[in-house]
C-alpha cells in the first residue's frame, strides 16, 4: 500500500485499511469458502479519484477490483490476487430523469430496486429484474448484463443500456454510447464493457433506457407433478403467441425446502412443481383475456389447479416467494449455483439428464429459474464426497449441457469460480480473441486479475 503513497489528499474518498472494516468486502453471495480479504478498499464519491488512482497504480500495480452490491454468485468482486477493492457504494445518486428521451443518468452505485421505486411516480419502469433487486447494484447489473424474470418479454441489462462513462485500466475516462437509440457508428465498445465483469473498465455512470409500466398485472401460479409438464406447458404457451412479462418455474424439491426455511408461503406451493407466470398489459380486457387462456392451457397440460392473483399484494408475494428460493437453497446447505442456458425446447430432454446426476453422484440438485428464456438455475449441494466428486459433477453437468447446445452460464457470468469451464462454451480462438481483448484495455492486468480467465505473464 506504500507503493500509492502519492495519493493526493485532493480527492473526496474513503480508504479503509482496517481488517475489521475490510471484511465486509472478503466475502460476496458465492456459497462456499470464498473469503479474500484485501489489502484495503477504495470508496470514492466521484469519478477523477477514480482515474488519480489508476494513473498512479500504473506504477504501482497492484490490482484494483470494482464492486457493486456484492451480490455476485461467481465470486466476480473479490480480491483474488489480493490488492484493492474499489467499492461504488457512495456513488449513488439518480442524477437525472430526462423524460422526453425516456433516459434516466445514474450512479453506479445505485440500488437497482430503487430505480423503480424512482420511476413509479413518473408512469415508468425499468424492466430487468434480477431476483437479488434490492441488494444489487445498478452499475453491477451492466458489468454482468444482469438479467431477471421480466427478461422474457422485455429483455437484459444491455437492451436498457444507451451509454456508460467508464475509467479505463490507464486512468482515462470515456464515454461510450449516448441518449441515442440507434447507433452504427463501428464496432460497439459500449457493448463490449457491457458484461465485461470488471475487467475492461470502471463503470462511473449510466444512461438507462426506461419504458412505459403496463397498468394492469396479473400473476399465475400452476403445480404439476412433473417438471417435464410444467416445462412442456410454458413452451406451449410461448409458441401459441402469448408471451408472459415473466415465466418461472421451481421443481418441487427446491419448492419444499423453501417451504421449510423460509416463513413465506404462497398457494399451492405445496402441490408439486410450481410455474409462475406474470402479464403486464395495457387494458384489462387483454389481461384477463391472456390469463384465461393461459390458465386453461396449464390446465390442459396436466396441472392440478391453477391460481389467479390480480392484487398487487397477493402478486409481490408469490414474487417475495421467487425470489426468495436462492436464500432458502443457501440455508439448507452449501450449493454449487451453476446457471445454465439452452436451446427451451430441448429442456424436456436435459432435464432427465440433471436428475440422473442426483442418482449417479448420490447428491440432490434442485432447478429453478427463468423456464421461458431457457436459462435454469441448476444448484448442486455440496456432500461428504464433493472433495472427490465436485468437478467429475460439474465436468459431467457441462458436457451433457453441450449436447443439447447450452451455454455454462445465462446471468451469472463467468467471475473467479467457472473460468475453469470456459473451455465448454468458448472456442480456444474465441478466449485468445477475449485474451486480446483485455490485453489491450489492460497491458498491466491490473484490473479484477484472475477473472473470466488468466492472462499468463509475459516473460514467465
Ligand atoms: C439471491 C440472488 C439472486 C440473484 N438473481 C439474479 C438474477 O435473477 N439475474 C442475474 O443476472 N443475476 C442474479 N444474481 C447474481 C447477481 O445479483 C448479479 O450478477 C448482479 O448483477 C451483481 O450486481 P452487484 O452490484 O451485486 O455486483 P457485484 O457482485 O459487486 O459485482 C459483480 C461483477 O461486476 C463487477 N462490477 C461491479 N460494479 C462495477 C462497476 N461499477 N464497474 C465495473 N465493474 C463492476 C465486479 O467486479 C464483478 O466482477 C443473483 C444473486 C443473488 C445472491
Amino acid at each position: 500500500m506504500e507503493k500509492l503513497g502519492r495519493f493526493e489528499k485532493e480527492f473526496d474518498y474513503e480508504l479503509l485499511t482496517d481488517k475489521e472494516k475490510l471484511e465486509k468486502y472478503a466475502r460476496d453471495e458465492t456459497p462456499g469458502d470464498y473469503y479474500f480479504l484485501p489489502d484495503a478498499a477504495f470508496l470514492p464519491t466521484e469519478t477523477d479519484s477514480i482515474s488519480r488512482l489508476l494513473e498512479i497504480d500504473n506504477d504501482a500495480k497492484i490490482p484494483i477490483i470494482p464492486r457493486g452490491g456484492g451480490t455476485s454468485r461467481t465470486a466476480g468482486p473479490l480480491a483474488v490476487n489480493g490488492g484493492i477493492v474499489l467499492s461504488t457504494e457512495k456513488m449513488n445518486e439518480i442524477i437525472d430523469f430526462d423524460e422526453k428521451n425516456c433516459i434516466l443518468e445514474v450512479g453506479p452505485g445505485v440500488i437497482t430496486e430503487e430505480i423503480n421505486k424512482f420511476l413509479e411516480k413518473y408512469g415508468f419502469f425499468f424492466p430487468p429484474d434480477p431476483s437479488s433487486v434490492d441488494s444489487c447494484f445498478i452499475g453491477g447489473n451492466v458489468a454482468t448484463n444482469a438479467g431477471g424474470a421480466r427478461c422474457l418479454l422485455y429483455g437484459l441489462t444491455r437492451d436498457y443500456v444507451r451509454g456508460i462513462e467508464v475509467i479505463l485500466p490507464d486512468g482515462s475516462k470515456e464515454f461510450l454510447g449516448g441518449r441515442l437509440k440507434k447507433d452504427a457508428t463501428g464496432y460497439s465498445l459500449l457493448n463490449l464493457l457491457i458484461g465485461s465483469e470488471g475487467t475492461l473498465g470502471i463503470i462511473t455512470r449510466i444512461l438507462l433506457e426506461v419504458v412505459n409500466l403496463p397498468p394492469y398485472s396479473a400473476t399465475l401460479v400452476a403445480p404439476f407433478k412433473k417438471l417435464e409438464d410444467a416445462a412442456l406447458s410454458s413452451f406451449n404457451i410461448l409458441s401459441s403467441g402469448i408471451t408472459p412479462s415473466a415465466f418461472e418455474i421451481i421443481d418441487e424439491d427446491a419448492v419444499k425446502v423453501a417451504i421449510t426455511n423460509l416463513d413465506k408461503k404462497i398457494p399451492m406451493a405445496e402441490e408439486g412443481t410450481l410455474l409462475i407466470a406474470e402479464l403486464l398489459e395495457d387494458s384489462k380486457g387483454e389481461l384477463e383475456k391472456k390469463f384465461e387462456i393461459i390458465g386453461n392451457k396449464f390446465l390442459e397440460s396436466n396441472a392440478s389447479d391453477v391460481f389467479v392473483a390480480e392484487e398487487n399484494h397477493q402478486q409481490e408475494k408469490i414474487w417475495d416467494f421467487r425470489r426468495n428460493i436462492t436464500e432458502a437453497l443457501d440455508l439448507f446447505g452449501t450449493i454449487i449455483p451453476e446457471d445454465v442456458s439452452i436451446p427451451r425446447a430441448n429442456i424436456p430432454e436435459f432435464i432427465p439428464e440433471i436428475k440422473k446426476l442426483e442418482k449417479e453422484f448420490n447428491t440432490r440438485v434442485f432447478t429453478f429459474g427463468h423456464i421461458g428464456d431457457g436459462n435454469l438455475h441448476v444448484n448442486i449441494l455440496k456432500n461428504e464426497e464433493w472433495k472427490d466428486n465436485g468437478d467429475k459433477i460439474i465436468n459431467e453437468l457441462f458436457k451433457k449441457l453441450n449436447t443439447f447446445g447450452g451455454k455454462i452460464s445465462g446471468e451469472h457470468g463467468i467471475g473467479f469460480t467457472k473460468k475453469k469451464y470456459l473451455k465448454y462454451s468458448r472456442t480456444e480462438k474465441e478466449i485468445k480473441l477475449m485474451k486480446n481483448i483485455k490485453s489491450e484495455f489492460d497491458p498491466l492486468n491490473i484490473l479484477n486479475p484472475g477473472k473470466i480467465f488468466d492472462i499468463e505473464e509475459k516473460n514467465a
